[in-house]
């Protein structure tokens, strides 16, 4: 299997919001689900249009049930059968990233990350007599370059990646917990939700400057009695509610605020970088080590894993140089 037969790009436009709506912002996007056209309008009306296709493109009417039957049920299932996959969660602050992962608390409504828990434990409890199981759970976040442990005592320490000597990419005592039902992982998303970063200022917005990575390992024996030493599969499933991409510099940084900045834009580029080389397959040098994020799920991009990119967008026009720049990326970032 090479990469890029691995990698899909999926986006997905929110609705206007209720602000937007106010303000009578106009709609400047078109999503054909069918064909996974998209197209964007300039709202100045000087340039014409500009097309993109995707292998999925949601507009603002889909479910989170649709999003996650067509996303994630294909990775889930997959890692239960010991791959990796990964699913990102990319766009600019107040586009849907954490409604796409997380969503809200009810059952129509709930995200990614707490359907794969529904998902995961159906999987579980559907071949408990034939198999083994043992899921685990673990949950840090990436802010300034710096790796921490959001189910940590102390989560403002920064943990160190380490490679084994066979290769692969490990966190030195990241906390991993087993978890034994749809309950406790909701426990451990809820703890480690407490946990992540919130900027020093009423005005900055919270999370919107880490990435932050759910991570299910699902290790399975068969219970055969034919083969008593039956080997262990293991399949490990990242969840990334990735830092926003919005261009750091209009913000006006200064200080701390700005040299986050600049790894927050450096982090997504390379992120960009691994995912158009796996696509490309072509070129024979993936560049892993050009930061923390791709470093430590390297395991889990290209080979024989499943990566899934959701670039995530807001249809006003207000938004258009942002819209446009996360295009950009999603279409890079493309099976072509
Ligand atoms: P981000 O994580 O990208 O900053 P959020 O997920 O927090 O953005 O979304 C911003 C706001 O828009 C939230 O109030 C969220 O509930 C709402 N929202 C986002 N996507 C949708 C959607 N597809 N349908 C309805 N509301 C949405
Ligand atoms: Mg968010």
């Amino acid at each position: 299997m090479s990469g890029g037969e691995c990698v899909k790009v999926c986006v997905r436009c929110r609705p206007l919001n209720s602000k937007e709506k106010g303000d009578n912002r106009s709609t400047i996007l078109e999503v054909d689900q069918k064909t996974g056209l998209v197209t964007l309008h300039n709202p100045k009306g000087d340039e014409p249009p500009k097309n993109f296709t995707f292998d999925i493109s949601f507009d603002w009417n889909v479910t989170q049930k649709e999003v996650y039957d067509i996303v994630a049920r294909p990775i889930v299932n997959s890692v239960a059968d010991g791959y990796n996959g990964t699913i990102f969660a990319y766009g600019q602050t107040g586009t849907g990233k954490t409604h796409t992962m997380e969503g809200a608390p009810t059952p129509e409504l709930q995200g990614i990350i707490p359907n794969c828990f529904d998902h995961v434990f159906e999987i579980v409890n559907s071949s408990a007599g034939t198999k083994q199981w043992m899921v685990r759970a673990s949950y840090l976040e990436i802010y300034n370059e710096e790796v921490r442990d959001l189910l940590s005592k102390d989560p403002k320490s920064k943990l160190e990646l380490k490679e084994h000597k066979e290769g692969g990419v490990y966190v030195k005592g990241l906390n991993a917990f087993v978890v034994k039902g749809v309950p406790e992982l909701k426990n451990v998303l809820e703890v480690g939700r407490k946990n992540r970063s919130v900027g020093a200022t009423a005005m900055n917005q919270d999370s919107s400057r880490s990435h932050s990575i759910f991570t299910i390992t699902i290790e399975t024996i068969e219970n055969t009695q034919a083969q008593p030493d039956g080997h262990i599969r293991v399949g490990k499933l990242n969840l990334v509610d990735l830092a926003g991409s919005e261009r750091q510099d209009k913000t006006g940084a200064t200080g701390d605020r700005l040299k986050e900045a600049t790894k927050i834009n450096l982090s997504l580029s390379a992120l960009g970088n691994v995912i158009s080389a796996l696509v490309d397959g072509k070129s024979g040098h993936v560049p892993y080590r050009d930061s923390k994020l791709t470093r430590l799920l390297q395991d889990s991009l290209g080979g024989n894993t499943k990566t899934i990119m959701c670039a995530n967008m807001g249809p006003a026009d207000w938004n258009y140089d942002e819209t446009l720049s996360t295009l950009r990326y999603a279409n890079r970032a493309k099976n072509i």
